[in-house]
């Protein structure tokens, strides 16, 4: 049975939206109305430390202002530890996670010993050493603590069988990107990523992946900078057995000098073009999307 098409925007509210935004907004709505489908909002405040009320409101103004129209009641991450803690304690239990206590400074001496000659940046920076990975017997004994929890990936991979993880991309760019990574690859380039983080009880990878499911997302449209770390999405929905959506990754939107835009890139608020009095119409053009249907 076709499953009917729902995507999202999921926006974290640490600073104004700009044009790339702007544009993983619009594409994903338009997208929605050419088939029939639904535009969803979530806002991604877990990391509370940066999140702000004020670039909540304003994330709905310049929306609301772009021509963009969402249900309530409006999903956010804040209001869901519960479920990721959820998540956490059954990875736990099954011993697919791990403690780590290692500084990012403990990471970075391990990484320069001489024999792990080139160091491989996966999604989440330099892949780790496995430091505090426990041996091939270890099976959790109590309940999951808090701090800093690693995904043992081998043993992940192991769980899910198969030779890889792969996904359905339909993103322009789906020639170039890779939809299929072999468990070797994943070993080497993405290793045991962070799974929930101190002081925060969660992570971006473990609360995406959740809240997909929870807001039963079939089409996932966002930028190709997140391409890699939809396979880590993809090994947590085999292990918490949710489902895989299609993954759409778009183009990203550059500065003039081919720089992608950044939260900093505050010269490209939608904000500012609002106040110069510019048109949603001139936001379509300047990211090269034909006139809203
Ligand atoms: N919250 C993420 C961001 O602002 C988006 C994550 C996603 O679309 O999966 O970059």
């Amino acid at each position: 049975m076709a499953s009917r098409f729902r995507t999202r925007f999921a926006p974290s509210p640490t600073g104004p939206l700009h044009l790339g935004h702007a544009y993983s907004a619009m594409l994903a709505q338009d997208m929605a109305r050419a088939a029939g489908g639904e535009f969803l909002l979530r806002i991604e405040d877990i990391d509370q430390s940066r999140a702000r009320r004020e670039w909540e409101s304003l994330i709905y103004e310049d929306l609301h202002w772009l021509g963009l129209r969402w249900p309530d009641p409006v999903m956010r991450q804040s209001e869901r530890m519960p479920d990721y803690a959820a998540a956490l304690d059954r990875l736990w239990a099954a011993g697919l996670l791990y403690p780590c206590r290692c500084t990012r400074r403990d990471i970075a001496q391990a990484l320069s010993a001489p024999q792990e000659g080139v160091v491989a940046h996966g999604p989440d920076g330099p892949v780790y050493p496995g430091t505090c990975r426990p041996g091939p017997d270890w099976m959790p004994a109590g309940p999951r603590p808090d701090g800093v929890l690693r995904l043992d990936l081998a043993r992940a991979l192991d769980r899910i069988g198969g030779d890889g993880i792969g996904y359905v991309e339909t993103g322009p760019e789906r020639e170039r990107l890779c939809a299929f990574h072999a468990i070797a690859h994943l070993l080497r380039n993405v290793g045991d990523i962070v799974l929930s983080r101190t002081g925060m009880g969660t992570s971006y990878h473990l609360s995406v992946t959740v809240d997909d499911a929870a807001q039963r997302i079939s089409h996932v449209v966002r930028g190709a900078d997140l391409a890699e770390a939809t396979f880590i999405h993809r090994i947590l929905q085999d292990l918490l057995g949710l489902p895989a959506p299609v993954y759409h990754h778009h183009r990203l939107i550059r500065d003039g000098t081919g720089k992608r835009l950044a939260k900093r890139d505050d010269a490209r608020a939608i904000r500012l073009y609002r106040a110069e009095g510019r048109s949603p119409a001139e936001i379509r053009r300047m990211v090269s999307l034909p006139p809203a249907p």
